[in-house]
């Protein structure tokens, strides 16, 4: 039995995230911090793009969209410590 944690996307909450993606789009200087990227898995990172939060939800996701407090909440979820809220 593996005991990888599985990471989701930070938007979707139903596909495995694939990358990191920054949670304001592109500031001059922004480093990849982590106080600035979320996991998002390739459709919402990529139907994303320039916006706040993915423009379509992806397939397979049910429930209304965008999801409720899921383009500024923060992305670490139970892992608080590296958070504010
Ligand atoms: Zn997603």
């Amino acid at each position: 039995m593996e005991n990888k944690p599985t990471t989701l996307c930070s938007y979707c909450r139903t596909n495995p995230a694939t990358s990191v993606d920054h949670v304001v789009p592109r500031k001059k200087d922004e480093n990849l911090t982590s106080q600035n990227t979320t996991p998002a898995c390739t459709h919402c990172n990529f139907s994303k793009r320039d916006h706040v939060a993915p423009k379509s939800s992806p397939s397979g996701y049910s429930g209304e969209w965008p999801r409720s407090g899921g383009q500024t909440s923060c992305p670490f979820g139970s892992r608080a410590s590296s958070c504010d809220h």
